[in-house]
């Protein structure tokens, strides 16, 4: 067995090169290929651009049979069947954009054989004549890329991909490879929830992407201070995302008034217009693209050297893929984002006429953009635990750790913070332990009788601000955990039990006040 091991693992380092012309796996990317093509369930979370696409591809070229890959983009669908065919393969698609007589086609084809890969869009996947024909395919496995989409929890849920689930039992029992570029804790146990593959494989790879710097900054004076940073970065390709059509269109113009080689991309732009625009950055004609997020799913660019977030991102999600597409090639790659309340209050009210699960969970990803950018501890150190890494250090390479806030010794009130979570029973979410510390009344407190616990107004010295602060840091640093079962429950982990017991002493920093330091920049 271990021979053929070797020779299956020669065979497939023979496929990278003959097939695809590189030399050499990333990461993971043998093992999860091995484990696809052994039969079993794999579960890739791995950041942009970390090769997760050939971890289904070369499997697919292995196994008999065809491949079904659900992907949520046409247009994503479409580069890759292009660039699969380019390198020689079979591969095809099934989505909305195809003529009937084409869709026969292409099914007659997988129906014969001949197709090692085939793309399908989620709303073609779920039609019955769809169902009809993969019965009568030979499958080799499912892909299913973008497996955030799944998840009602995450930033991206698509309805149709929770029915994945119920057509791959149609077509028989095959296995499945899911992949993400994004899924915090809670979204990751959800996908495998509704996928029912908790028996897979995972294999996720840290997300720290140690080349980039992370920088918020007060949206004040954005403009001139869009046109310094850009300046400041000139000749060098960078993105700067806006959050409507008509921004885009403004701020390509002011850039271009102030000789920045600047091009618009939106969704609202005549389909030639936004190709060439596309092709004028890649191919280095035009320096910076501003652009709504429907620019960068898929695009390969690895020297852009700054992303900017002229307006506050929805989620931290949407934030951390779009950064990711900075510095690709492992040089320089800085994030700049402009936050302001406004935005999210704004953003908010984009919501209102979603269904209210929906507008509920859009909410708490918005309340974690703020808290994020509000913050003043290590941005990396925030990021990779939103994702459910632990950071023990500081990143030292981040607005907040290179310039640093003063802090202040929190050993008393970290413990009260503990002995609060501790007194509600661990059933209780940030905003009412902070209640219960500072002695405030209403309806929780008093249903619950905590106006009667020793720890209660015990933290009235200091406001909501200070507790809501000192509290997430307080979970950031592991003493408190989230409830993965229950949304906003927090619950005290071993290491909380013991600074209980045990306490010592322990630096926490006060978030930013960015009305105040514009207001003293103003001043100066
Ligand atoms: P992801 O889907 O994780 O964002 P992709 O699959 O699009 O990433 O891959 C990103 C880039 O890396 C692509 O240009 C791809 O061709 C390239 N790539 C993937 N695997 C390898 C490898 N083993 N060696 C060299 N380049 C690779
Ligand atoms: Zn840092």
């Amino acid at each position: 067995a271990v021979k053929q091991a070797v020779k299956q693992g020669a065979d497939l380092k023979g496929k990278l090169k003959e097939v695809f012309g590189y030399g050499q796996f990333r990461g993971t990317q043998e093992a999860v290929i091995q484990n696809v093509i052994e039969g079993n369930n794999t579960f890739v979370i791995m950041p942009t651009g970390a090769g997760k696409s050939l971890c289904y591809q070369l499997p697919a070229l292995v196994l008999p049979g065809t491949a079904i890959v659900i992907s949520p983009l046409i247009a994503l669908m479409k580069n890759q069947v292009d660039q699969l065919n380019a390198f020689g393969v079979n591969a095809q698609f099934l989505n909305s954009t195809l003529s009937k007589a084409e869709m026969n086609k292409v099914k007659r084809d997988v129906i014969s054989g001949d197709v090692k890969l085939l793309y399908v869009a989620p709303e073609s996947l779920t039609k019955d004549e769809t169902i009809d024909f993969l019965q009568k395919a030979t499958v080799s496995f499912v892909a299913i890329d973008e497996a955030h989409c799944i998840s009602e929890w995450g930033h991206d849920f698509r309805p149709e991909y929770r029915k994945i689930r119920g057509i791959i039992d149609n077509i028989g029992q095959v296995p499945i490879i899911a992949l993400t570029a994004t899924a915090t804790p809670k979204v990751q146990l959800d996908i495998q929830k509704n996928l029912q593959m908790d028996d897979a494989s995972v294999f996720k790879t840290s997300f720290n992407r140690t080349n980039l710097y992370y920088e918020v900054r007060p949206k004040h004076n954005t403009k001139k201070q869009l046109i310094h940073y850009v300046k400041q970065h000139k000749g060098k390709a960078g993105i700067v995302y806006c959050l409507s059509r008509k921004k885009v269109e403004e701020i390509a113009e002011l850039l271009r008034v102030n000789d920045v080689k600047a091009l618009p991309y939106h969704a609202g732009l005549d389909p030639h217009v936004r190709m060439s625009n596309q092709d004028a950055f890649l191919n280095e004609e035009a320096d910076v693209i501003v652009a709504t997020i429907a620019f960068g799913m898929g695009i390969d660019k690895p020297d852009v050297r700054f992303v900017i977030h002229y307006d506050t991102p929805k989620s931290i999600e949407g934030y951390y893929q779009e950064t990711g597409r900075g510095g690709r090639d492992g040089l320089e790659g800085n994030c700049l984002m402009f936050y302001s309340y406004d935005d999210i209050v704004k953003l908010e009210k984009f919501n209102k006429d979603k269904p209210v699960t929906e507008r509920d969970n859009s909410k708490l990803l918005l309340q974690e953009m703020a808290n994020y950018a509000d913050s003043a501890v290590c941005r990396r150190k925030q990021l990779l635990h939103y994702f459910g890494e632990t950071f023990e250090k500081d990143c030292g390479f981040c607005d907040n750790c290179l310039h640093p806030k003063e802090r202040f010794e929190a050993k008393d009130e970290v413990i009260m913070a503990l002995k609060a979570v501790v007194q509600t029973e661990e059933r209780f979410g940030l905003d009412h332990i902070g209640t219960v510390l500072m002695g405030m009344n209403n309806a929780h407190v008093e249903s619950y009788g905590h106006d009667k616990l020793s720890i209660y107004g015990q933290g009235k010295a200091h406001d909501a601000a200070f507790w809501h602060s000192l509290l997430r840091q307080v979970l950031l640093n592991g003493f408190l955990e989230k409830d993965i079962d229950n949304f906003g429950v927090v619950k005290i982990t071993q290491k909380g039990l013991d600074f209980i017991d045990n306490p010592h002493s322990i630096k926490l920093t006060k978030d930013h006040n960015y009305e105040e330091e514009v207001k003293e920049e103003q001043e100066q």
